[in-house]
């Protein structure tokens, strides 16, 4: 009786199994057929300062897949690094918002002070044409690269710091920023940080959810603060939902914002009409 029931077990076991790379197989498909289709397209989030003037914006991919609607990018973008199609999709996005900036600058609605935020997976960075492609698409949208800002996270430099900064330091010749994305959740140590030609930290919004009730948190904010400071780095702070955050936040010396409170993602059309105001 106990085998009967271990091996039923066992059985619903592996249909659970069966059903979950069943979906993962479907969504390598479906996300290879979106990929080839461009089925993405660009939200674009408002960044802002203490004065709530608009400082740029962050580029998010969304994929609308004609069954299931809308897919995160937490979900498919993980997915797409794992089987490589990051690297077609990241060129793409580069591509789109680009292009996007070229046709805002064009049409006078985008100050060339503000800054295009692009997130970069670290397999599409470490690709030997990464930066070939990068110049090629400046050149191509005419977009100066002082409006363009990379995000990429601390991970990154896991893997192999000396190439990974050589490239860096490339980028910034070209007059791109960086940024470093999430900061506070991977691994990079205070020691790398002083070396990489990094011009801004995205305080990770897990510290600034709990900025008001965690006393750990708040120490942390304050710290990273304080470490950039020293270093003459812009600290961003993400997630920031709330006014009492926003507030809180420009109280500990941090003044540069993206969150909900500011705006949410949303298509261009929109973001010209919600945020940009001549
Ligand atoms: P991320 O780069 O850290 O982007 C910030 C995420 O936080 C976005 O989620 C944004 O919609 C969300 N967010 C913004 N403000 C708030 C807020 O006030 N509260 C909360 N709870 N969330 C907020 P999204 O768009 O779902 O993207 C998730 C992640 O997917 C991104 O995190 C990034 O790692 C990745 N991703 C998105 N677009 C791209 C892309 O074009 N290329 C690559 N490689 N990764 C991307
Ligand atoms: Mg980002
Ligand atoms: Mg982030
Ligand atoms: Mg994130």
């Amino acid at each position: 009786r106990a085998k009967e029931s271990g091996r039923n077990t066992f059985a619903l076991y592996k249909t659970e199994m069966q059903a979950v790379s069943d979906a993962r197989l479907e969504m390598e498909k479906a996300l290879h057929h979106a990929t080839e289709s461009k089925f993405f397209k660009l939200y674009y989030q408002p960044q802002t300062n203490d004065k709530n003037q608009l400082i740029g914006a962050e580029a998010l991919i969304r994929w609308k897949d004609e069954q299931k609607g809308f897919i995160s990018p937490a979900v498919f973008i993980p997915v797409a690094e794992e089987i490589g199609l990051i690297v077609e999709i990241g060129q793409w996005v580069l591509n789109e918002s680009l292009s996007q900036v070229a046709i805002w600058l064009k049409e006078g609605k985008w100050d060339p002070s503000w800054r295009m935020s692009i997130n970069v997976s670290p397999i599409q960075f470490q690709q030997a044409g990464f930066l070939p492609m990068l110049k090629e698409q400046l050149e191509k949208h005419e977009v100066p690269a002082s409006c363009v800002d990379l995000e990429i996270t601390e991970n990154m430099l896991l893997n192999d710091l000396t190439s990974s900064l050589e490239k860096m330091h490339a980028i910034k010749r070209l007059g791109v920023h960086l940024s470093i994305d999430d900061f506070g959740t991977g691994y990079s140590s205070l020691k790398y940080l002083k070396s990489l030609p990094i011009d801004r930290l995205k305080i990770d919004q897990s510290f600034v959810r709990d900025l008001l009730t965690d006393k750990s948190d708040e120490a942390i904010v304050h710290a990273v603060i304080a470490m950039a400071q020293a270093l003459n780095i812009n600290v961003l702070a993400e997630g920031v939902e709330t006014f009492v955050h926003y507030d809180r936040l420009r109280e500990i010396g941090c003044f540069f914002y993206q969150g909900y409170y500011f705006g949410h993602p949303v298509p261009p059309e929109d973001f010209i009409a919600e945020f940009v105001h001549d």
